[in-house]
């Protein structure tokens, strides 16, 4: 099961399967520390867990899986002794979905609407919407990115009948998508990274 969620320093303590057939796994965090929200230090002084809270997570054997998980919280010897509740890289606070579920909802909104990936992904519309506006004009980091083999950029339009649209930036190498970003802008994603297109091949556009 661990395997099967693939995040780093996560270790799985109870799973079952509920009434409505989603698997509901609570989880610890094996990371033994943070950096200070005020100093930016690493921190190890342990000071009790945050709320348990529930995120989204890509489903396993086609059902919808769940993570409960309580941070650890830790202290600081800096001004005021401030607690940080522990940050890692895998989700974004008070997203309700782990960033590998983010990134599925962006892959589903691939030529599709936000009804229609809110209906597929069984997920609020509000929320869907919402993790895209997260996403939009986040920077690209193309330095990580070590080989691409086509370039893909593609249209949503955020409300139906509106002419509201974004540009999702998706790569594939080795038969593996990955959402790089959303943009305003189709023009300007394409301007912005063409440094980054004549590097690589292939550019498909919509
Ligand atoms: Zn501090």
């Amino acid at each position: 099961m661990d395997l099967l969620i693939d995040l780093p320093n996560i270790q799985i303590q109870d799973a079952f399967e509920d009434r409505s057939g989603n698997y509901i796994l609570t989880v610890i965090s094996t990371e033994k520390c943070t950096h200070c929200h005020k100093c930016g230090k690493r921190i190890e002084k342990s000071n009790g867990y945050g709320e348990s809270i529930e995120l989204r997570h890509p489903d396993i054997l086609g059902k919808q899986v769940y993570l409960r998980i309580r941070f650890p919280r830790y202290q600081c010897d800096c001004d005021g002794q401030p607690t940080t509740t522990q940050q890692v890289s895998w989700f974004t606070r008070r997203s309700g979905f782990t960033k590998a579920f983010e990134q599925r909802i962006l892959l589903s909104c691939v030529n599709s609407t936000i009804a229609d990936v809110a209906i597929k992904e069984k997920v609020r519309y509000e929320l869907v919407s919402g993790v895209v506006d997260r996403n939009i004009d986040k920077a690209v980091n193309w330095e990580s990115i070590e080989k691409l083999d086509v370039l893909g950029i593609d249209e949503i339009s955020l409300k139906k009948g509106h002419q509201d649209f974004v540009a999702i930036v998706t790569g594939r190498s080795d038969d593996k998508i990955q959402v790089f970003g959303v943009s305003r802008d189709r023009k300007a994603v394409f301007l912005k990274h063409s440094q980054a297109v004549t590097n690589f091949c292939m550019v498909r556009l919509f």
